[in-house]
């Protein structure tokens, strides 16, 4: 018998399989490494993708989860950036090695070695995690645990997409879930305009759209009323990457800010003439923490949420396969979080 402490964790075992209620021992911090006790952990698309089977190798079992708060429980040997009691975020970048090429020329979202949180290493759907003080972000203090939650992917992964439009004044965004609703707001405190996407039909997610200061909403299948100068693509739906091609004028660049696309329809070259591009954003690196984490309090950016509580994570993932989710779903894991 042992009598180490354990704690409440959602476990992918399997891909294609709900998460299942685990009792597992509380991970201890290594060096380097701070122990939390998580408070909330929002719900990202690429858990879907994980779930799903969509993303290859990940850990099993494994406990999916990357937009992490809580506070530090306790220090490994060599931390000196937390203490215990301090609120810390947990991203989706949670160890990178340094050395390699990508690491030395100041991408290290693309390091050959990284490890992903709730992918490659166990996340935040758990009452405890471990992670790299490194890769930890403070969070403002004008959040509560529960609207920090999503800055942390959504904010996040949707910041570098919009870093990657440049200066784009007209600027259209394509999905309009978690990372569309807080990037928008950034987008219109920088003096940009929006033109938000949604499925087509989608009266609810325009009207949101328009609240949180879009110019115009509309469906998919729609053509926006004026030329745009990018676009971001949020949805995981590459029928979208011509059709944004189709909006945008010559010289401007469509952003796929997923992990996961369906495939690419063939398009006319047509539609790239010009000068246009087409990118990806792949991950995130600790200098897009800090500096979205610096803008966001200052828009101030709002987060809209709902949240389950941690043994509802399967219900929070329908919820957001369904596309019936405003904002971003939120796992509330300890009574703390307020
Ligand atoms: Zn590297
Ligand atoms: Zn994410």
């Amino acid at each position: 018998m042992s009598d180490k402490p354990t704690m409440r964790a959602m476990v992918l075992e399997q891909a294609r399989h709900p998460l299942v209620l685990r009792d597992l021992p509380v991970p201890e911090p290594g060096p380097g490494q701070v122990q939390l006790k998580i408070h909330t952990c929002a719900v990202c698309r690429t858990d879907l993708h994980v779930v799903d089977g969509e993303l290859p190798d990940p850990k099993l079992p494994l406990i999916i989860g990357h937009q992490i708060v809580g506070h530090v429980s306790r220090v490994g040997e060599g931390v000196t950036r937390f203490s215990v009691g301090q609120r810390v975020g947990v991203p989706w970048l949670g160890w990178t090695d340094g050395v390699c090429s990508y690491c030395l020329a100041g991408q290290e979202n693309l390091c050959i070695h990284a490890r992903f949180t709730g992918y490659t290493l166990d996340g935040g759907y758990a009452e405890f995690t471990v992670a790299d003080e490194r890769y930890c972000v403070p969070i403002p203090e004008i959040y509560s645990d529960v609207e920090a939650a999503p800055l942390l992917c959504a904010g996040l992964i949707g910041y570098r997409s919009l870093v990657k439009t440049g200066e784009a004044k007209r600027l259209g965004i394509y999905g309009f879930g978690g990372a569309a609703s807080i990037i928008s707001q950034v987008a219109v405190h920088q003096g940009r305009s929006v033109y938000a996407f949604t499925r087509p039909g989608d009266t609810e997610g325009q009207q949101f759209a328009r609240e949180l200061g879009s110019t115009w909403a509309g469906g998919s299948d729609q053509r926006p009323p004026e030329e745009l100068d990018a676009a971001i693509i949020f949805a995981p739906v590459g029928a979208l990457v011509p059709a944004a091609l189709a909006a945008i004028r010559t010289g401007g660049i469509v952003v796929c800010g997923g992990i996961h696309m369906s495939d690419i329809p063939s398009f006319s070259y047509d539609l790239l003439w010009g000068e246009r591009s087409v990118c990806s954003v792949a991950n995130l690196t600790r200098k897009d923490a800090a500096e979205f984490m610096e803008i966001a309090p200052k828009v101030p950016v709002r987060t809209t949420t709902r949240t389950f509580p941690l043994e509802q994570a399967n219900e929070a993932l329908n919820t957001l396969r369904s596309g019936k989710l405003e904002g971003s779903a939120v796992l509330v894991t300890t009574s703390g979080a307020f």
